[in-house]
């Protein structure tokens, strides 16, 4: 495999510097270091995803007749390697990552034609609706009802760990729309309006962040909520192909260039922080924890080049995004937890951070985010499917066994 890069790839690594230089702005920068996780406000992403669609790179893995910028593989990973060097915020994923490539793939023209622009123009928010009260790793066990009543389905039922559903326009549902056969063959996949009567949010508090309208994920639920036609993608009871294909889009995320910055951080923390008398990076046994993360980030990001190297542009990656997914989730656990060591005591008086709040945060400025990340961490193993379900998954259709 050849790793070095040609001066193309490097002229684009330049202009995609002067974006972020030009749009990353203080306040954003700011924002983002006081960060738990890569989700602003939303009027802060908005912002910064608008910057990103007026370029024509808000969708990097759309194929260019949907809007998509018509990258390499290479630039893909060069785009996504500055946006993490620099701590540029994510791009959102429900509506561009999740819900655009079943669109693209089993949708009608009207919903392409309808739905796509609006995500790429950032009118429409989007949230995922897959997860149930007693149904998460085992999906199919959903609940939610959608009755056929002719014209439109009837729903009723509640989703659960919805993230950011409290921003959204739109939710994608797996819904129930047969009892008969096998589990998998009744369920449909619907695009809900978020306004639609019917339809309440629960928000659901979490350690790091217990506020009203900061937190992270919700409950929603539908009581005889009237959802038109229209709105089924693809065919009735075929929505467990097409919410397998989604995940793989989920999962299939690149994380070697978020997780190299965080590893440097560390590093730098380390090498400030003072504990009896000597600073921490000179503790063998810190310093042989995070030599060990850097070698496992570095092999991770090898694994990554490989397999990006193997895909073309709007492909998805199969099984393999079940190992990118488990070992890049894995890693970042492994770095917050060491920040958060670094850091030490300072670590302990972590709500300050929480907007709103108006004392001052606890000691050196680097310390102040480590303890929420850690908090906030603990989540990456669980969403997009548990690791131990990544791990089934890989045994089946990796290994074979
Ligand atoms: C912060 C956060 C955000 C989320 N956002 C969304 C969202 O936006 N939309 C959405 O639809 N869902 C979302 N989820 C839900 C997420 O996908 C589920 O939490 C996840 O699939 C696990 O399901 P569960 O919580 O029901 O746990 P369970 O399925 O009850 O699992 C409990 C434990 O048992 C283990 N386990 C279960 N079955 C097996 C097995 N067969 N083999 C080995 N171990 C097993 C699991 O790994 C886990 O450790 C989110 C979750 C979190 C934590």
């Amino acid at each position: 495999m050849d790793l070095s890069f040609s001066s193309k790839d490097n002229a684009f690594r330049e202009e995609v510097i002067d974006f972020i230089n030009t749009n990353l702005t203080d306040d954003l920068k700011q924002k983002m270091a006081d960060n738990r996780n890569s989700y602003l406000p939303k009027e802060d992403h908005v912002r910064w995803q608008k910057a990103l669609n007026e370029k024509g790179w808000l969708a990097p893995d759309w194929p260019v007749e949907y809007g998509g910028p018509g990258w390499t593989t290479t630039q893909k990973y060069i785009f996504d390697t500055e946006m993490a060097n620099h701590n540029a915020p994510g791009i959102m994923p429900f509506g561009i990552k999740m819900c655009a490539p079943v669109l693209m793939k089993f949708g009608s023209q009207e919903q392409k034609d309808y739905y796509l622009p609006r995500m790429l123009s950032n009118e429409d928010w989007w949230c995922q609706g897959y997860s149930e009260p007693g149904s998460g790793s085992d999906l199919a066990s959903l609940q939610m009802k959608a009755e056929d009543k002719g014209d439109h389905f009837l729903c009723n039922g509640s989703k659960i760990w919805t993230t950011l559903a409290q921003y959204a326009d739109w939710i994608f549902c797996l819904v129930r729309t047969s009892k008969e056969g096998k589990r998998q063959e009744g369920i449909s996949f619907l695009l809900i309006d978020m306004n639609t009567p019917g339809i309440t949010i629960d928000p659901i508090y979490t350690l790091d962040q217990p506020i009203e309208g900061a937190q992270e994920i919700n409950q929603v639920f539908f009581q005889d909520v009237v959802v038109p036609k229209e709105n089924l993608v693809g065919e009735i009871n075929k929505g467990w192909t097409y919410a397998k294909y989604l995940l793989e889009f989920e999962r299939g995320n690149a994380y070697a260039g978020r997780l190299k910055r965080g590893a440097q951080k560390v590093r730098a923390i380390a090498a400030k922080e003072v504990d009896g008398g000597e600073p921490v990076i000179n503790n063998p046994d810190f310093r042989n924890k995070l030599a060990k993360l850097e070698v496992a980030i570095q092999a991770l990001e090898m694994t990554e080049l490989r397999i990006l190297s193997k895909l073309t542009s709007g492909q998805n990656m199969g099984p393999e995004s079940s190992l990118m997914k488990c070992r890049g989730t894995d890693l970042y656990q492994e770095v917050v937890e060491l920040a958060l060591e670094a850091v030490g005591t300072y670590g302990v008086p972590f709500l300050p951070l929480i907007p709103g709040q108006n004392t001052d945060p606890v000691g050196p400025d680097y310390a102040s985010g480590a303890a929420p990340r850690y908090f906030n961490a603990r989540k990456v193993s669980i969403y997009g499917g548990s690791n131990e379900i990544q791990r089934n998954i890989m045994a089946k259709l990796i290994l074979g066994l």
